[in-house]
């Protein structure tokens, strides 16, 4: 009833590895257009948790909801991913030895795959769709450059537009700014906020000065659970949360 009107929706999520809880009871809410960042130590359970909304993991106890009333427990990682579920991991997986707009058409015919885009003519719609993603990512001039040639930033954004190929509803980004300059680490959550005006974004992030560009709620998970959320700086004054971060 709760999730009726959420994008995402876990409540009581638990996952156990060999008896040890990598969740622990967890609970989480997003919003139809929302981002959202999850914070927190090593450990804490953060991509056990992304695990469980792709549905890699499937969680012991709980209730995981997508689009309201999509139960996720019972469906496949495939699935799950057709619902509208994008989830860019940390190393980028572009295809090196081809150009900027292939890597992209390639991400457009999705599961129809490099084969089939071989016999596909693209229409207007879809070079179209592609100029506006190449336009948000940032890569609009080095359209014709193999992928091999772009810095480790800029791999990044084309991952995060080939994901964009694929009209998600919800992204899950990990750790986006890592290995990023600063240039490109500020530029990426500029870049993140005009995605979240039509998408769900879930942001996994240790770097803190990315995380208060990004200017959104913010949840800091421990031990499997919400330890505490909401803005930044509410968070950062929390003293459970300054003895997590600064405890150990
Ligand atoms: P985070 O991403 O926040 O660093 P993880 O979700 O990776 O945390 O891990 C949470 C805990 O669960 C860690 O203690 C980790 O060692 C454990 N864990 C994660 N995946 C597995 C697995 N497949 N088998 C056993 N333990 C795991």
């Amino acid at each position: 009833e709760k999730a009726k009107n959420s994008l995402l929706y876990l409540d009581g999520v638990s996952v156990s590895f060999d008896g040890f809880k990598a969740l622990n009871a967890l609970s989480l809410v997003i919003e139809p257009g929302e981002m959202r960042a999850i914070i927190g130590p090593n450990g804490a359970g953060k991509t056990t948790m992304m695990d469980v909304i792709t549905g890699k993991t499937k969680p012991d106890e709980g209730d995981v909801y997508f689009s309201g009333s999509v139960d996720l427990r019972r469906m496949d990682e495939a699935s799950i991913a057709s619902l509208g579920i994008g989830r860019k991991f940390q190393k980028p997986t572009v295809f090196e030895s081809h150009s900027v707009w292939d890597n992209l058409e390639l991400a457009l015919a999705g599961p129809r795959g490099p084969f089939a885009m071989l016999f596909h003519k693209r229409t207007r719609a879809e070079e179209e769709r592609i100029e506006a993603i190449l336009t948000t990512i940032r890569l609009g001039e080095k359209r014709d450059w193999l992928a091999a040639n772009l810095s480790h930033g800029q791999k990044q954004w084309l991952e995060i537009g080939m994901l964009l190929a694929q009209e998600p509803k919800l992204l899950l980004v990990d750790e986006p700014a890592a290995g990023m300059t600063d240039a490109e680490t500020a530029e990426t959550a500029i870049l993140l906020k005009e995605i979240a005006k039509t998408k769900s974004v879930v942001v996994v992030e240790h770097d803190m000065t990315f995380v208060r560009d990004l200017d959104v709620k913010v949840t800091v998970l421990h031990e499997g659970s919400v330890l505490s959320e909401g803005t930044l700086d509410h968070v950062s004054a929390d003293p459970r949360v300054v003895e997590v971060y600064l405890g150990r």
